[in-house]
């Protein structure tokens, strides 16, 4: 029975690679850089976001390709959108999710303008091109694709553009509460939150978002007796409140290790000079001593990674210098890590304080941070594929500091990975959210491939 059921699935198998071999590539690359530009035009600046357009883009991209898809108005001029091609049911569904709103961009400080897909030495411009238009794009591409090529699926295949990621997430928000049957069930979801890494003279590093740290943003308010500049005040809000905010920013929450960040350092620890790389191989063994932990927490790039983290932001006291303020306030961009609890870190942060008459109230709607394990099949197809096009690449578990959707998905029992098929360089990786946001053309005719690759595979296994 056993080797009758090993040698189907190997059969299986070899037709899977038969008809991705079978694939003449370069119409579709051809057709992903031609529908990138068009979809880089669509302006979905947010606010307002205007991403009906976007929606109703993919809506016809969709339709000819005979793919089932609904557009869900939910707010004037904003949509989400949804298609899917169904699979035989042996498996859990896999969802291809994207937000089709970008940041806005001030033409002037642009080379091309923002929202004209225009190419200069091999890279097409546009708001969007790196967060996270070529991301949907290239998924869009694979369902395209998918179709086209009748590909066998035993997992439905379920592609989810959305609305406000940038500002509010209404697009998600509103799609789980009112259509969550269209996501119930699934097992795994790739989004954004992904990035490869080209390390000059070093290597590139796959980085496969697996976990958030959840934004916990904290105002810190004093009050106290108002008065004259001239005649100064002891215990004024301003001065007690930037005493405690002292004790505040001299801090650092316990280093707390996941097994996640642990791996990642494993994975990276070969782009390192000794005795660096070897403690990075062991990390947890490392950071035992604490002139190894002190040295790393100096290191912006890992330091947020072992710990919940703390920025102070915002100062506010009062209007005119000659006027001592009744009261003042700072706020904080906290950071947590997955599975931490608010309430601890709030217990460490009044203990620090050592002011009672200092209020602490949020600032955001929290969102408990999550993760996502890496023993799956998912994460096992990524690894795979990557050193099928690239044998060098490093693919190593992230952890975001910034926010992504995943968060919201993770919930419903959903593994998400943020993974992203375009290898950067650090001068381009930078223009996300900047000025001169691009995406290098070659990497979109190879990313669409190796997307296509992995969905194949994981829609089948
Ligand atoms: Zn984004």
């Amino acid at each position: 029975m056993a080797l009758a059921a090993l040698s189907i699935s190997a059969f299986a198998e070899t037709q899977l690679d038969d008809r991705l071999r079978v694939i003449v590539w370069p119409p579709y690359q051809d057709e992903t850089v031609q529908l990138m530009r068009e979809y880089l035009r669509i302006d979905t600046s947010n606010p307002p976001g205007n991403e009906m357009a976007a929606a109703e883009f993919f809506h016809r991209l969709f339709e000819k390709a005979g793919i089932p898809n609904t557009v869900y108005p939910y707010a004037p001029g904003r949509a989400n959108i949804y298609a899917l091609i169904k699979g035989d049911g042996t498996l859990r569904p896999l969802i291809l999710l994207n937000h089709m709103d970008v940041v806005q961009a001030d033409p002037r400080s642009w080379r091309l303008p923002p929202f004209s897909g225009e190419v200069l030495n091999g890279e097409m411009y546009g708001r969007g091109a790196q967060d996270m238009k070529d991301e949907g794009l290239l998924q869009a591409m694979v369902m395209l694709i998918a179709a086209r090529q009748h590909l066998p699926l035993k997992r439905d295949l379920i592609f989810l553009a959305t609305s406000d990621e940038e500002v509010n997430d209404t697009g998600s928000a509103w799609m789980l509460e009112n259509h969550p049957e269209t996501v119930r069930g699934a097992e795994f979801l790739i989004t954004e939150g992904g990035t490869n890494l080209i390390v000059p003279g070093r290597g590139t590093v796959y980085e496969v978002g697996v976990g958030e740290k959840a934004p916990f943003w904290l105002r810190l308010t004093a009050t106290g007796r108002g008065g004259h500049g001239s005649i100064p005040i002891a215990d004024s809000a301003p001065d007690r409140l930037v005493k405690a905010l002292a004790r505040v920013v001299d801090w650092q929450p316990p280093i707390h290790l996941l097994p996640s960040v642990e791996q990642y350092f494993r994975a990276i620890a070969r782009l390192e000079p000794e005795p660096r790389a070897a403690q990075f191989r062991d990390i947890r063994k490392a950071l035992q001593d604490p002139a190894f932990a002190r040295s790393i927490s100096r290191d912006e790039e890992y330091n947020f990674l072992l710990r919940d983290t703390v920025s102070l932001t915002v100062l506010h006291g009062g209007p005119q210098t000659n006027v001592i303020p009744d009261a003042a306030y700072a706020e904080l961009d906290v950071r947590l890590l997955p599975g931490e609890d608010p309430k601890v870190f709030l217990g460490q942060l009044q203990s620090l304080l050592a002011d009672d008459s200092i209020r602490i109230t949020s600032a955001n709607r929290f969102k408990p941070p999550n993760s996502s394990s890496t023993e799956t099949t998912l994460y096992r197809l990524i690894e795979q594929v990557v050193h099928q096009y690239n044998p060098q690449a490093i693919v190593a578990p992230a952890l975001c500091g910034g926010y992504t959707e995943s968060q919201m998905y993770r919930p419903l029992g959903i593994t998400c990975y943020g993974f992203n098929t375009l290898e950067v360089t650090p001068e381009v990786d930078a223009t996300e959210h900047a000025a001169n946001e691009r995406v290098p053309i070659e990497q979109l005719r190879r990313g669409v491939k190796i997307l296509y690759e992995l969905v194949a595979r994981a829609a089948n296994e």
